[in-house]
């Protein structure tokens, strides 16, 4: 045997599987892997792909070890990506090879793309010229080859149109190339004017990208002050700097919006990353990424595990949403893993957004985080004035959920031709279903929660798993006819009250559950941009960063919805949404109003809301979270204790706090008397108690609260802990969430 083939290397190769440990293999010097290599190699009795994570040389002598079947020809994971994915795990306590999962899956769904076809014009006429057919031509000379959809577009007809014409020899059909994976911006396309305030933040921010080192920047600035043009100058310096940027956004219903603005100022459409794009598309996006061809990714979540080549940039916009936390499989917190990523990858993040989240703001008073400021509307354009309408003095009928006041509002709106919108946080028809004449109520099956009334899907909906049943004709428990009663509002039955105020108006609920997905809710947004209707009625979808150039009353209907949850995150969280919402009106020329229905209009939250002081309302709520050791002034873990029966998981949470309490002596942990703030070297344990939800997806609850100080090693105290409770059998399943949002 010749000596090159006999040098050998032990690799470690992680899969991705829910384990945290990669297994070693030989793998014969021949087959040329380096770390992060993606190979094949037997797993139990099967092969399976996975990531070389570590190599060094095979000792000398036989081996037991198995051997690597195969090396696979996709371009190597890098360090700073392997790196991050260790990260990520460590810091969520998941199994590495599951968030290995996240940041490989899209190369292998090779399945080829489907063919593109274009239509070409033979010079054919048509045997009649209806005017839809006129159009259909004027398109397509105009467009040139276009795909039968782009052109029902373009000439606003329908697909049924062009088969026509088909038919009649008209078009030929001609295969197109695939849409390139990664249309490249110019920096220099079309360069705004900024304002003095806007170029000042965006040479910091460029400078910030040019340093070519990690830092964290706030960029904080009210609705409608220009933080997208002005963090774009900093994407302008990455893509001049040959590196990429990506950008986060919580919704993908944001994306369409942004991509148009993009396009407006770079001439090219960004990549974009989300669970709507295929997945033929998404291993071609994948590979141009890895590749550096992909400049600039604006993606949800999940395109924080892309393999970057060279990344030179990451921008979270709407920093404070509650929507960058992924809470199934493998629980991370997108903003601040997209800070942990930038530090891995020696770059500059930029978190933006009108209403920081307490943690950032926290972290840009001490220093941690650069702040720029943003203090104005763009274009001297004022904030909306925003009123109290309280809800004591004089309530809408039973019933009804629109004040005599507001009702007046949208009245002056509507005769001025302007837009208004009506806020509810509640999908559906109504929250709660019960009978007249027995008081049964409609619970899930499944989870201790009431079903939602959804008129539109004709059903009755459970929130937290899905489960769908019909709306019966008589009571299911007394059988009395016609006793059905539905109970509270959702933006479904305000839409139906606002159609009996207003007949003559165009009215349109945009909520996430609208049929048709991500398309249908793309051009509902952009009907609304345009001005095609003229009371918008909707849930928080609505209040993120949407541009309505018309939009000039908003109405919220229930300010409090939030306010009662006994979360200490509430206040934020309210105060977040009532801001970004109102902060929808008056964007463009008419000066903007909003009217906040409000049962307690003396909360702190409401006078923030209507005095627009937002400082005062910061610095109250960071004082709270200091006393009470709460993020950012100490950690917060939550331990679910899940089980097919309450007692088994109860007994079972109950067995794991008295480990925690067991664990202090052996182990040099020290937990806090009942209650108390834990110091230096201390934890604290709540509960266990019932989780806000007992019971989920059929599984009954228990939660476990530890609190500890900032400085400490709150995993390596959970991993003591799991390591010390009871085994988790018997379907008793115990799950960890690092910095849980809500408590
Ligand atoms: P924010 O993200 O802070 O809410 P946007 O970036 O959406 O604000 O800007 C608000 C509006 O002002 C948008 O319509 C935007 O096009 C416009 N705008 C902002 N900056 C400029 C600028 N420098 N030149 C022209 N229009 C601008
Ligand atoms: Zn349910």
């Amino acid at each position: 045997m010749p000596a090159a083939e006999s040098v050998q290397s032990v690799v470690d190769v992680l899969f991705p599987v829910a384990v945290d440990t990669a297994y070693s293999y030989v793998a014969p010097a021949a087959m040329g892997l380096v770390p992060g290599a993606f190979v094949e190699a037997p797993l139990g009795p099967r092969r399976a792909i996975g990531v070389v994570f570590a190599q060094r040389p095979a000792p000398p002598g036989a081996s037991n070890l198995r051997a690597v079947a195969a090396r696979l020809d996709i371009s190597p994971l890098g360090d700073r990506l392997r790196d991050f994915i260790d990260w990520v795990a460590r810091w969520g306590m998941s199994p590495r090879g599951m968030v290995l999962r996240m940041a490989i899956r899209a190369p292998f769904h090779a399945a080829p793309e489907p063919k593109r076809v274009g239509l070409r014009l033979t010079g054919a006429a048509p045997a009649r010229l209806t005017p839809a057919r006129e159009r259909t031509l004027a398109a397509a000379q105009a467009g040139g080859l276009m795909t039968k959809a782009a052109l029902a577009k373009a000439a606003g007809v329908s697909a049924s149109v062009i088969d026509g014409l088909i038919r009649q020899g008209v078009f030929t059909l001609e295969t197109l190339a695939p849409e390139p994976a990664a249309p490249v911006g110019d920096p220099d396309f079309r360069q705004p004017l900024l304002s003095q305030d806007q170029a000042a933040a965006a040479a910091e921010l460029a400078k910030a990208v040019l340093a070519q080192s990690f830092s964290v920047t706030l960029l904080e600035g009210v609705t409608g002050s220009g933080k997208t043009e002005t963090y774009f100058e900093a994407i302008a310096a990455a893509l001049r700097a040959g590196r990429q940027t990506l950008v986060l956004l919580p919704e993908i219903a944001l994306t369409s919006q942004f991509v148009d603005r993009f396009g407006a100022r770079f001439g090219a459409a960004p990549v974009e990353w989300h669970s709507g794009i295929g997945a033929a598309r998404r291993a071609r996006i994948w590979s141009a990424v890895a590749s550096g061809e992909a400049k600039i990714i604006i993606g949800a979540r999940s395109a924080l595990f892309l393999p970057f080549q060279s990344l030179g940039l990451v921008i979270v916009d709407e920093e404070h949403d509650g929507a960058y936390k992924q809470e199934d499989g493998v629980v991370y917190h997108a903003r601040d893993m997209a800070v942990v990523r930038g530090r891995i990858e020696q770059c500059a993040v930029i978190l933006a957004s009108a209403t920081p989240s307490i943690e950032t703001r926290v972290n840009a008073d001490q220093g941690r985080y650069r702040r720029l400021v943003l203090k104005d509307r763009f274009g001297g354009r004022a904030m909306p004035k925003i009123e109290a309408v309280d809800m004591r003095l004089k309530p809408p009928p039973r019933g009804k959920w629109i004040s005599p006041a507001l009702i007046a509002a949208l009245a002056d709106n509507l005769g001025k031709g302007q837009q208004s919108l009506l806020f509810l946080n509640r999908r559906g028809y109504a929250p709660l279903t019960l009978c007249r004449s027995c008081g049964h109520r409609f619970q899930c099956p499944n989870c201790a929660a009431w079903l939602v009334d959804h008129r539109f899907r004709k059903a009755l909906i459970c929130h937290h798993c899905g489960h769908m049943e019909r709306r019966p004709e008589l009571c299911p428990n007394c059988e009395a006819v016609e006793s059905l009663m539905a109970c509270g509002p959702g933006v479904e039955r305000l839409e139906e009250e606002a159609a009996e105020l207003f007949p003559d108006a165009r009215l349109m609920i945009l909520s996430s559950d609208l049929a048709g997905g991500a398309e249908r809710l793309r051009a509902e947004f952009e009907a609304v941009a345009r001005g095609a209707c003229d009371i918008v009625i909707g849930t928080q979808l609505v209040a993120k960063g949407h541009n309505f150039p018309g939009l000039t009353l908003v109405g919220v209907i229930d300010a409090d919805i939030g306010l009662t949850s006994g979360d200490p995150r509430a206040a934020e969280r309210t105060f977040q949404l009532l801001q970004q919402v109102t902060g929808r009106a008056g964007r463009f020329e008419t000066p903007g109003r909003a009217l906040v229905q409000s049962f307690q209009p003396e909360h702190p939250v409401m006078r923030a809301i209507l005095s627009g002081d937002s400082e005062k309302f910061y610095a109250e709520e960071i004082e709270q979270r200091r006393r009470a050791g709460l993020p950012p002034f100490g950690r917060l873990a939550a331990l679910i204790v899940s089980g097919n029966d309450a007692a088994s998981a109860e007994a079972f949470a109950r067995a794991l706090a008295r480990a925690a309490h067991d664990l202090p002596r052996s182990d040099g942990w020290t937990l806090a008397a009942a209650g108390g703030l834990p110091t230096e070297g201390e934890l604290s344990l709540l509960g266990p108690a019932e989780a806000p939800i007992a019971i989920l997806r059929g599984r009954h609850r228990f939660r476990l609260l530890i609190r500890a100080p900032r400085s400490s090693d709150l995993q390596g105290f959970l991993n003591a802990l799991l390591a010390a409770g009871p085994p988790q059998r018997g379907g008793v399943n115990a799950a960890i969430d690092i910095d849980p949002q809500s408590f």
